[in-house]
């Protein structure tokens, strides 16, 4: 008895799809590096995904030219991903300095944004005072005094 082509093709998508799922909650592979699993996992969806599209009859070389932009596609996806979740980070940060700052009487400047060991970062400085803030993503550097105080 053989198995027709395409249920072993569905079984093995079957096994790819729960392997991708795997790497993604990390059970079973906790000792795995997490970066490396998410972005493997990616790189499985997209690969699954681009060979779905493949006519048949396709020669090796191009399937293994979507193995390549899966993987490609997968990276620039997580990065992505990244910068948005520091984005958000920061702008957190910037808020929350915004408040202690109007709470405690001063009026910041704009935020402006300067290049720091991790990327982009952001200062402001009170108007009033010259008290100076600085958010990064190791954390917010808060020099404005407890009380505004005009120099
Ligand atoms: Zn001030």
């Amino acid at each position: 008895m053989t198995t027709s082509i395409e249920v072993k093709k569905a079984q093995l998508e079957t096994a790819v799809h729960y392997l991708a799922g795997l790497l993604e909650e990390g059970s079973l592979i906790q000792h795995y590096d997490p970066e490396t699993r998410r972005e493997i996992a990616e790189v499985l969806e997209l690969m699954l995904a681009k060979v779905n599209g493949l006519p048949d009859n396709v020669p090796d070389n191009l399937v293994q030219a979507a193995v390549v932009r899966a993987i490609v596609g997968a990276a620039e996806n997580l990065h992505i991903e990244e910068a948005l979740e520091r984005e958000v980070f920061l702008n957190r940060q910037m808020r929350e300095v915004e408040a202690f700052a109007s709470i405690h009487g001063h009026t910041l400047t704009g935020w402006e944004p300067v290049s720091g060991e991790e990327g982009v970062e952001y200062q402001s400085s009170c108007r009033e005072c010259g008290g100076f803030v600085y958010v990064s993503l190791s954390g917010t550097y808060n020099l404005l005094l407890d009380s505004c105080e005009r120099m």
